[in-house]
């Protein structure tokens, strides 16, 4: 097993455990599968066991004994099957760093060659092609063309006051699409000067995190802040929250960044009276890395209430108590049938409200629940906010 990364705070969060069990109570993971050990108060248990075995007050009397390869595995299994949605560290009581703890965990067993090998085609897919799928990264602006008026220059002008980072998902997978067709179209009717990346936006290195890998975000994160900067931009805005979440936490400050959004319920408020009647009962999804991760719960609900027509109806679990759709963590990559589940409760979430559509902000969200009503032939619809607004904007367009 290689060095440990932890630091000083998370061997102490080890020890601060009350295992008061509220992180069992909450977490998707376990709840969807049924099987407790992927809760974060039985990988937490297990961990410190582990560690005091190595480096603990028993190692020191009696000389330090590693555990075994195929107990780091069973261990790593648990690990890996998880969103990192955050939402074990948002009811810990003792304030443990609970999501950053998992990724640490995720670093030290891919140092260790402990890991699902589908992480590999991560590393291999952002390292020869700039994006998670493996897809020629020459593409990544394609979907421009399936506007219904595409401009002569496809949103990728040399300078522009506002850079519209894509992310990966929205830009390669037809049915994520919706939210950048949607987002150019409102973007242009309220009169915003954006520029895309196009092939010099490489992935956002989020992917990275949950695979371990942290220390290769480096490079990502270098070129894309040059291909920006390279625009003269004032401010990027991301719909992807991952993406965004990527950019606040690792990326060195300096640049005005925001969700798209913030940066729409600002726009709006300088161009009142644009908004046309769309009647529909609706419910919202927060996704993990808005709502616990940014604290953005307002701006999206906002933007929904401005829509005439528009009745939003709550769910029971909103906010930050929000249940992941099963999208983070790699897991759909990881554990698919798992990350199913999870989609499948979140839905089960969101009929009980009586809603028509669940609306969310966020091309990973859009994809997994799309996904899933539609192979299992759930009677509602599933929106991006961008969707629906462009819907509002301009009536009977065609994209949302
Ligand atoms: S991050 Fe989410 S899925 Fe992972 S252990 Fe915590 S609650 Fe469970
Ligand atoms: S919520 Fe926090 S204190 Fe309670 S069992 Fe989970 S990790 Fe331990």
């Amino acid at each position: 097993m290689a060095a440990p990364t932890y630091s000083r705070r998370q061997l102490l969060e080890m020890s601060a455990c009350a295992d008061c069990r509220l992180c069992m109570d909450v977490c998707p993971a376990a709840g969807a599968s049924g099987d407790g050990r992927l809760a974060g108060a039985y990988r937490l248990a297990e961990l410190r066991r582990m560690v005091r075995r190595r480096q603990g007050l028993l190692a020191w009397l009696l000389g330090p004994k590693e555990p075994s390869a195929e107990e780091w595995t069973a261990y790593g299994d648990t690990v890996f099957k998880c969103t990192l949605c955050a939402q074990c560290q948002e009811v810990c009581p003792v304030g443990i760093g609970l999501k950053d703890l998992w990724c640490s965990v995720r670093q030290n067993l891919v140092q260790s060659g402990i890991y699902p090998k589908k992480i590999d085609m991560i590393r291999d897919n952002l390292a020869e092609s700039h994006n998670v799928f493996g897809e020629d990264n020459g593409e990544r602006a394609d979907w421009v063309d399936d506007l219904a008026d595409p401009p002569d220059h496809g949103y990728q002008k040399d300078q522009a006051k506002v850079v519209y980072f894509t992310g990966c998902v929205a830009a390669f997978f037809p049915l994520a699409q919706k939210v950048p067709l949607a987002l150019a179209e409102i973007l242009e009717s309220l009169d915003v000067d954006f520029t895309l990346l196009g092939e010099e936006e490489w992935c956002c290195g989020f992917p990275l995190l949950g695979a371990g890998l942290e220390p290769e975000a480096a490079r990502v994160i270098e070129h894309n802040l040059a291909a920006v900067k390279a625009k003269g931009a004032e401010q990027v805005i991301f719909a992807c929250p991952s993406c965004y979440q990527m950019w606040r936490e690792h990326y060195p400050p300096g640049l005005r960044i925001a969700h798209v959004t913030e940066f729409l319920v600002e726009q709006l408020a300088a161009k009142p009276g644009t908004i046309k009647d769309v009647p529909l009962r609706v419910t919202y999804h927060d996704p993990c890395d808005l709502g616990r991760g940014a604290r953005v719960f307002d701006a999206p609900r906002a933007l929904i209430r401005a829509i005439p027509g528009v009745e939003l109806v709550e769910m029971e679990r909103n906010r930050e108590n929000c249940r992941c759709c099963g999208g983070g963590g790699n897991l759909e990559m990881i554990a698919p049938e798992l990350s199913s589940a999870i989609t499948r409760d979140k839905i089960e979430d969101a009929l009980h409200t009586g809603a028509q559509a669940i609306v969310t902000s966020c091309q990973q969200c859009l994809r997994t629940m799309t996904t899933y009503v539609r192979r299992n032939n759930v009677p509602m619809d599933v929106l991006d906010v961008s969707q629906l607004l462009a819907r509002a904007l301009k009536k009977g367009a065609g994209n949302p």
